[in-house]
């Protein structure tokens, strides 16, 4: 049982692309059939040569407005706590939104050391958002692309201490 990395975020960022991208199945997208609801669902993956379980945090993309930020904040807060490295993964395109700046303070709290992905950062649409999130003090973040399969060395170089 090697370590184990959460993916976190608010909904739609691509967190269910990158748990493809890692796995290298379409396990995620599989099982996002609207109303099941299965928060972190282990997967086995690969990146070079390191090997871990990786969880992908589904489920909340069905919530309510009014239910999204407790469920996200305990699902969060879950995922976390059982994880030696999270993965926080922000949308590049769409720039740092209030629920990133919200959760990225739940995040900032834990010892569990964190990657900040600025995901969707193909092509030049991606920079503004990239440089706006060093304001979420999470740290450097990678410019990465699940969809593209973009940012991976660096995503290597991340977690290598870790894992
Ligand atoms: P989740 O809700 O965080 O699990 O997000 P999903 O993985 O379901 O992705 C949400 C949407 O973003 C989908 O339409 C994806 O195809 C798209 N997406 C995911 N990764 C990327 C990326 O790297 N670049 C772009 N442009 N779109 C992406
Ligand atoms: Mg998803």
């Amino acid at each position: 049982m090697g370590a184990k990395v959460a993916i976190i975020g608010r909904p739609n960022v691509g967190k269910s692309t990158l748990f493809n991208r890692l796995v290298g199945k379409r396990l995620a997208l599989v099982d996002d059939t609207p109303g099941v609801t299965r928060d972190r669902r282990p997967g086995e993956a690969r990146l070079g040569d390191l090997k871990f379980t990786i969880v992908d945090t589904a489920g909340l993309e069905d919530a309510d407005d009014a239910s999204l930020e407790g469920r996200m904040r305990r699902q969060t807060e879950e995922a976390i706590a059982e994880a030696d490295v999270v993965l926080f993964v922000i949308d590049a395109r769409a720039g740092v939104t209030p629920l990133d700046a919200h959760f990225a303070s739940v995040a900032r709290k834990t010892t569990t050391p964190v990657v900040l992905l600025a995901n969707k950062a193909e092509g030049r649409a991606g920079m503004p958002g990239l440089y706006e999130s060093y304001s979420l003090g999470l740290g450097d973040p990678i410019a990465f692309s699940a969809e593209h399969g973009e940012g991976l060395a660096d995503l290597y170089d991340a977690l290598k201490p870790h894992v």
